[in-house]
């Protein structure tokens, strides 16, 4: 019998510790990858609190892998074996919907999770849909590219979609997603602002490539910025002041929310209504992550890292739930 070496919650909120497990069945599509590093997003503590209801325990985390594959099913054809490749949040979609077949297998209805219903990216190996599996470029770092593959996707997304060069970007929360989205607005030729809780992180802002940091919390600081912004990216999880927040978009604007506050949002349509748009954003489909690779290779962004050892991985996890870790903590084996 095959078994791997995970890192599993028993029950909600669990400390994590080392077990022993069958491994699902690799399936045709499918690639066994030993991992080599897993970043951790605040998507695998939401997970293990449950904050969602869907995760099932015992639990593995993690969905931010770069790993080896070590072996393929019978129809992948397109990795091979030794190959360096990364997998992040999404592990399977139908692939036939409307939503697959244009290249946005993120809004599938049939999607799945690398790690909620499967055990995921802290563990010695993993089993997956190769289709989701992505090569990592020649020569790349692995502890920072691993936090691309679900922090970086989500935040390039939006950016990709609607930042110009030039255009007035403010990204709130400065933690994983938020100094990704830094770098890559930078990157794209955007003039970036961070909105923080935390004025410390000033001089990191500006040495990540933003321009200036105001607060995301204190109402006259976010007064000073009405009208200023042509596209805001939230990644924040907890309530802000979103009427003031929406008042710094320009019109034209737009606010896009990568994290999930648990509150209803509470706009007066009247904050709308001079042509400003709240919406959201879910990790990136296929093509997105590729496109996010090969500029990510290009421009030279990478995740700013804190590496643990994956025997001190609560440790790693009691840091970023004190809002402590500059800016993603990675595990490596
Ligand atoms: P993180 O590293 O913990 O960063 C979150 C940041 O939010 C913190 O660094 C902090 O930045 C800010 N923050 C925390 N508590 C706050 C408070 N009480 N008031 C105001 N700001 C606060 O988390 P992450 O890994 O970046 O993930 C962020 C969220 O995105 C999570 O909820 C995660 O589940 C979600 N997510 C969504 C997707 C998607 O596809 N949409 C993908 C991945 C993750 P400052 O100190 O600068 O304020
Ligand atoms: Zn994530």
């Amino acid at each position: 019998m095959t078994t791997f070496r995970g890192l599993s919650a028993a029950t909600p909120g669990a400390a994590l510790q080392w077990r022993e497990f069958e491994p699902p069945a690799l399936r045709p599509h499918d690639v066994e990858i030993e991992v080599t590093h897993c970043g951790i997003c605040h998507s695998d503590l939401h997970l293990i609190d449950d904050d969602w209801g869907i995760s099932r325990f015992p639990l593995v985390p993690g969905h931010e892998v770069v790993g080896v594959v070590r072996d393929v099913g019978p129809a992948v054809d397109f990795l091979s074996v030794g190959q360096t490749v990364g997998v992040g949040w999404q592990s399977g979609a139908c692939l036939h919907c409307d939503s697959c077949v244009s290249g946005h297998e993120n809004h599938c209805a049939r999607s799945e999770a690398t790690c909620a219903g499967r055990p995921g990216g802290f563990a010695d190996r993993l089993r997956t849909d190769g289709r989701f599996a992505f090569a990592i470029p020649d020569g790349a770092d692995p502890a920072s590219t691993a936090p691309l593959l679900c922090g970086g996707a989500t935040v390039y997304s939006p950016l990709a979609r609607f930042a110009r060069a030039g255009a007035e970007v403010a990204v709130i929360g400065l933690g994983g997603l938020g100094h990704l989205a830094v770098r890559f607005a930078a990157a794209m030729g955007c003039r970036v602002t961070v909105l923080s809780s935390s004025s410390s992180k000033r001089a990191d802002a500006l040495d990540l490539g933003a321009r200036d940091l105001a607060s995301s919390t204190d109402a006259h600081e976010l007064d000073a910025q009405r009208g200023r912004f042509d596209l805001i990216v939230s990644t924040v999880f907890s309530s802000l002041d979103w009427p003031r927040v929406v008042a710094t978009l320009r019109p034209g604007g737009r606010l896009v929310l990568v994290g999930a506050p648990a509150r209803p949002l509470a706009i007066p349509a009247a904050a709308l209504l001079s042509d400003r748009w709240v919406g959201g954003s879910v990790i990136a489909g296929r093509s997105g992550i590729r496109d996010m690779l090969r500029f990510a290779d290009a421009a030279g962004v990478g995740a700013v890292v804190e590496s643990f050892a994956m025997d001190d991985a609560n440790d790693a996890l009691a840091r970023l739930r004190a809002g402590d870790v500059r800016y993603r903590a990675v595990l490596r084996r």
